[in-house]
Formats: structure tokens, C-alpha cells, sequence
């Protein structure tokens, strides 16, 4: 089979935070080591060539380093999502074996603040992954972009994502995209040393996206809400043929930057 170019493992469920933007895996089992090993493999020998691995937070499972190590090791791109937790146990091995980083933080008050800045500190000397700041924007950060970009320019990040949020159960702090793409370039005038573009929450090209059990999920807009669906399992023969279909079927997201 061929396996889409980059794909996305959600590897755990547990998350150290409850943010209320989270469309993350919620209390599905994870896969035992071995199995999450064979998971990459897989990916590796169905041609993929970029494995995304989030969550939850990643870096709450114990082999974690075991498996960044894997996925290196057999030849996928490895991009590597995290809030932090217990960040510097596992930094040589993300450096070592990452080609890209991708952190969050939503605003100056955000509580994943310290995290965060810790991390990026520690990237302001010495060879670093590509480092991506994502912030999902509702109308409660919006006032607060100008603040989090100039903190942002302190740090050596590559690109800054502006997420339009997308709602999971209430849609009424969502800001209008047209919205989101004025204040883009606005901040953009004022912030040189990195790129800053938005990604909105409509899109139409499906992820190839791995639970933590295997099962794969297509996200998908429903009553203005998000929602998705488990279309199999990773190791189906006909996996790749039903996410096709599904995905047509579903009009499911486009990972589209504007
Ligand atoms: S840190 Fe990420 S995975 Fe954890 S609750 Fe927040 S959005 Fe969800």
C-alpha cells in the first residue's frame, strides 16, 4: 500500500492539561510498546515518509524515546508535538532525532506559558529542529496576539500557526477568519523574524490520522461542531481504499495554510 506522504499518531490519550480547544483522543487505550513499534514499521514499509507524533502529551509515555528513536531510525521524518511535560529528560533524543518541533501556546496567560519558554530558551544557542508556535485563536486571545508575538520575537522560533478554533463544543468564542487574516497581517508588519500564517478550521484534504489504539479517524465538521469518525483499523487490508472514500464522503478537512 501507499501509505499518505506525512501521517499523524496520536500515541496516548493522557494529557498533564484540560484545554478547552482539545479535540485530542480522550481515554482511548494506547498500544503497548511492541505494538507501537510495529505501528511505525508499518508506516515505513506502506511508504510513508513523515510521521507527526502527538497526542495527549507524548512525552507522558515511558517509551517514549524508545519510539522517537525508532521512527527516526527507520527513515520517516519525524515531527514532534508537545506542551512540555518533563521536557528536558527527553531533549537530546528529540534533537537528535527530530526534524521539527511543534509547541503550543495560545496567549501570555496561557498556563503552559513556563513550559514553553523554558523549551524555546533553550534553543536560543546551538543546532535546533525547525521550531513551529502554534496558537489556536478564539475571542479569548485575540486581544492578546500583539503581546504573544512580541514574546514570541525573544525566541527562535521558524513559523508561528494562527489555528481559527476549532469549536468542539461550543462555537461562540470562534473569531470570523476574515478576522484572523487582518490581524495576520498586521502582526506580520510589526514581526519580522519569523513567518506567521493561519490555518482555518474548514479543511478539505483528509489527515491520515492513528488513535492511540490503531484505529484510524477522519475529523469532520458536524452541526458547525467538530466530530470524527473511526473508519478501521491501521493493519486493515482495504484501510487506504475506506479512508479515500470516507474522506470524500465526510468532505473532510483541508490542512490548508493561508
Ligand atoms: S495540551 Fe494539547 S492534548 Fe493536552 S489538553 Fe491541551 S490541546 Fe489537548
Amino acid at each position: 500500500m501507499n501509505f499518505p506522504f506525512s501521517v499523524d499518531y496520536r500515541i496516548t490519550s493522557r494529557c498533564n492539561h484540560d484545554c478547552s480547544e482539545c479535540y485530542g483522543p480522550k481515554n482511548i487505550r494506547e498500544l503497548s510498546t511492541e505494538d507501537s513499534l510495529k505501528v511505525i514499521k508499518y508506516l515505513k514499509e506502506n511508504n510513508s515518509k513523515r510521521l507527526v507524533i502527538t497526542g495527549g502529551e507524548p512525552l507522558l509515555r515511558k517509551d517514549i524515546d524508545e519510539l522517537i528513536k525508532s521512527a527516526s531510525l527507520c527513515g520517516l521524518e519525524t515531527y514532534f508535538v508537545t506542551s512540555g511535560y518533563d521536557y528536558f529528560s527527553h531533549k537530546e533524543i528529540i534533537d537528535k532525532n527530530c526534524a521539527y518541533l511543534s509547541l503550543p501556546l495560545n496567549s501570555t496567560k496561557d498556563n503552559r506559558l513556563k513550559s514553553i519558554t523554558a523549551i524555546l530558551e533553550s534553543y536560543n544557542k546551538g543546532i535546533k529542529p525547525f521550531i513551529k508556535l502554534g496558537s489556536v485563536v478564539s475571542a479569548d486571545n485575540y486581544g492578546n496576539l500583539e503581546e504573544l508575538g512580541e514574546l514570541l520575537s525573544n525566541y527562535p522560533i521558524d513559523l508561528w500557526i494562527l489555528y481559527e478554533l476549532i469549536p468542539v463544543k461550543d462555537a461562540s468564542k470562534t473569531v470570523n477568519l476574515e478576522l484572523l487574516k487582518e490581524k495576520r497581517i498586521e502582526l506580520s508588519k510589526k514581526i519580522s523574524k519569523f513567518d506567521i500564517k493561519i490555518t482555518p478550521r474548514f479543511r478539505t484534504k483528509a489527515y491520515f490520522m492513528i488513535n492511540p489504539d490503531a484505529t484510524i479517524i477522519l475529523p469532520y465538521e458536524k452541526n458547525g461542531l467538530y466530530s470524527e469518525e473511526i473508519i478501521g483499523s491501521l493493519f486493515d487490508n482495504d484501510i487506504l481504499t475506506k479512508w479515500q472514500i470516507k474522506s470524500k464522503e465526510l468532505n473532510s478537512w483541508n490542512w490548508k495554510e493561508i
